[in-house]
């Protein structure tokens, strides 16, 4: 699925969230969430989120080294903090494309790393990152939910990445957007 359908999706949802009340009208997670929504694509580097950045995997792995390299060689031992980021680019870099960040595991590891950032925080940006994961699973090519298992999980209905049915639901969440957006306003401003 493409970058800005994705970006939509997550859009939608988290706009849906704070129409539930799972989510507060505040800025900063809603911003943090929807990043969330394209963020698991920093396993293609082709990616919209990729190209932005101008990033690739063969980097993310480097930062990775590079962090644990220059933690060690200053203080001659690597925090926690420090070997979980440098493990999570490293493993980032040598992912294959709809592997590892789009599987539960990576919703869960979102999920608890998010904690210390609080509720709001970690809410919306878990809701954005499972959103790409699931609707991912509404494509043809679907998702590797069980990651380390290669099996690739999908929706009985899928639709094809870049097709016409992919311009449609982009036009829907658009307008799931529009009308949440419209409700908020309405009823929560
Ligand atoms: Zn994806």
């Amino acid at each position: 699925m493409r970058g800005d359908t994705h970006l939509k999706i997550g859009v939608a949802a988290l706009t849906g969230s704070v129409l539930m009340g799972v989510v507060n009208l505040e800025m900063m997670p809603l911003l943090a969430g929807s990043v969330a929504s394209v963020l698991p694509d920093v396993d293609h580097d082709k990616a919209a989120i990729n190209q932005a950045l101008h990033m690739n995997k063969f980097l993310y792995a480097l930062m990775g080294g590079i962090a644990l390299y220059y933690a060690y060689r200053n203080t001659g031992h690597i925090s926690a903090k420090t070997a979980v980021i440098a493990t999570i680019l490293i493993a980032v870099g040598f992912s294959r494309h709809r592997a590892l960040t789009h599987s539960l595991m990576a919703i869960a590891a979102v999920f608890l790393l998010m904690q210390p950032l609080g509720g709001q925080m970690q809410y919306a940006v878990t809701i954005g990152y499972a959103s790409h994961i699931i609707s991912d699973c509404f494509t043809d090519s679907g998702a590797e939910l069980l990651y380390p298992s290669k099996k690739r999980y999908k929706a009985p209905i899928t639709i094809r990445t870049g097709g016409m049915a992919e311009s449609i639901v982009s036009i829907v969440a658009l307008i799931v957007v529009f009308l949440n957006v419209f409700m908020i306003l309405r009823y929560m401003v």
